[in-house]
C-alpha cells in the first residue's frame, strides 16, 4: 500500500497545476490513465481568455462572460475567475509557456486572439496548439519535481471512505484504489487529501472532439462516495467539428470563426454569417434552424479565411 499526503486523479492543466503546488507542502502522487498528456488539456487549441491589454477591462470581461452564459452564470465566480486569470498566466509563464507576441512599432506585445461572444482581442496562444504547449510545460516542471511521482496507465477506480469500510467515524475520504493497467493489479494508495481532476464526460456522445479519456470517471466516482453533483448538464462541445466518416473527427479551432472566418453551406451560400462572431450556443441553433432548411449538406461547409494573422 502507497501513503501520500497527496493523491491527485488526473493529468491535464487542472490535476498538473494543482499538484506543483501541493509538491510545496509534501509528497504527491498524479494517477492517469494513460500517457501523462493523454488529457483534454493536449488538446486545447485556440487558447486561454485573460484580460492583458489596456484597452480590455475586468469589467467587460465580466460583462461578455454574463451575456455569453445567458443567466446561467454565478456572476461572484465570473468574477473570481477573470480576475484571478492574471495571476495565473503569470504561472504558466513561469514554468516556461511563452504565448506567442507579434511587433508592434517596435515593440514585443502578446499577439491576442478573439473568439466568439468576446468584445476585445483578449485570447492568449501558442499558435493553435495552446493545450499542448501547457500540457507539455507542467509535465516538464513536474518532472523536475522530486516529491512528485507521475504513475501513468494508473486508473483510479473507486474512493476510498470511512463510510463504505463501515467506520463509526465522520465520512471521509481515505484514499483510493487504483488500477495498474500494465500489471493488472489493484492498488490500494491511502491519503488523507485526495483531488479529482479527471475533466469531463464528452465521450458519452458518439461525436465529439473530446479524446478516448474524457469518460467522467471522477465525476462517478465522487457520486459513489455521496459528494453532490451539480450542473451535468453542461457538457463541452465544439460547433465546427470536421467529421469524416472513417477518421477521428477534429475541431476547426473556435478562433477561426473569431477571426471572420467564413461558414458556408453547401450551395456555398453564406448562411451562418451572423453567427460568426457569436457564442457557441446562439451559433448552434442556427445550425440547427439552418439544417432543418439545407438538411444534411449545411454541414459539408467551406471556411474562408478572412485574416492573414492570428491562430488560424
Ligand atoms: C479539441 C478541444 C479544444 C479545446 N480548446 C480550448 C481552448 O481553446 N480554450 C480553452 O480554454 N479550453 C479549450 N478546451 C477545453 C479544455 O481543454 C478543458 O476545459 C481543460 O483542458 C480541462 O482540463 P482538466 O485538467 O480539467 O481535464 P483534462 O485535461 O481532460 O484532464 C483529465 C485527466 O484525468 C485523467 N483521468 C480521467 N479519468 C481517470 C481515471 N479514472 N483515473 C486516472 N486518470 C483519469 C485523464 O487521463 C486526464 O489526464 C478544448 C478542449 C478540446 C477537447
Amino acid at each position: 500500500m502507497k501513503e501520500l499526503d497527496f493523491v491527485v486523479v488526473g493529468s491535464g492543466i487542472a490535476g498538473l497545476s494543482f499538484a506543483l503546488k501541493a509538491a510545496q507542502h509534501g509528497s504527491v502522487a498524479v494517477i492517469t490513465k494513460r500517457k501523462g498528456a493523454d488529457s483534454n488539456t493536449a488538446w486545447a487549441q485556440g487558447g486561454i481568455a485573460c484580460v492583458t491589454s489596456d484597452e480590455d477591462s475586468f469589467e467587460l470581461h465580466v460583462r461578455d462572460t454574463l451575456e455569453a452564459g445567458a443567466g446561467l452564470c454565478d456572476e461572484k465566480v465570473v468574477r473570481t475567475i477573470v480576475t484571478e486569470a492574471p495571476e495565473a498566466i503569470r504561472e504558466l509563464m513561469e514554468v516556461g509557456v511563452h504565448f506567442d507576441e507579434r511587433d508592434v512599432t517596435g515593440h514585443r506585445e502578446l499577439d491576442l486572439g478573439r473568439e466568439g461572444g468576446h468584445s476585445k482581442r483578449r485570447v492568449l496562444h501558442v499558435q493553435d496548439v495552446t493545450g499542448r504547449e501547457i500540457e507539455n510545460k507542467l509535465l516538464a516542471a513536474l518532472g523536475r519535481s522530486p516529491r512528485v511521482q507521475l504513475l501513468e496507465n494508473h486508473t483510479a477506480i473507486d474512493l476510498i471512505t470511512a463510510a463504505k469500510l463501515g467506520f463509526a467515524t465522520e465520512d471521509r475520504c481515505l484514499g483510493l484504489y487504483s488500477l495498474d493497467e500494465k500489471t493488472g493489479e489493484v492498488e490500494t494508495i491511502r491519503s488523507d487529501r485526495v483531488v479529482l481532476a479527471t475533466g469531463g464526460c464528452g465521450k458519452v456522445y458518439l461525436y465529439t472532439t473530446n479524446p478516448a479519456v474524457a469518460t467522467g470517471d471522477g465525476v462517478a466516482m465522487a457520486w459513489r462516495a455521496g459528494v453532490a453533483i451539480a450542473n451535468m448538464e453542461f457538457v463541452q462541445f465544439h460547433p465546427t467539428c470536421l467529421f469524416h466518416a472513417e477518421q477521428r473527427s477534429f475541431l476547426i479551432s473556435e478562433a477561426v470563426r473569431g477571426e471572420g472566418g467564413i461558414l458556408r453551406d453547401a450551395r456555398r451560400a453564406q448562411s451562418m454569417r451572423r453567427s460568426n462572431a457569436a457564442v457557441r450556443n446562439a451559433f448552434i441553433w442556427t445550425l440547427r434552424t439552418s439544417r432543418r432548411r439545407f438538411c444534411v449538406n449545411v454541414f459539408r461547409t467551406f471556411l474562408r479565411p478572412v485574416c492573414s494573422s492570428g491562430s488560424i
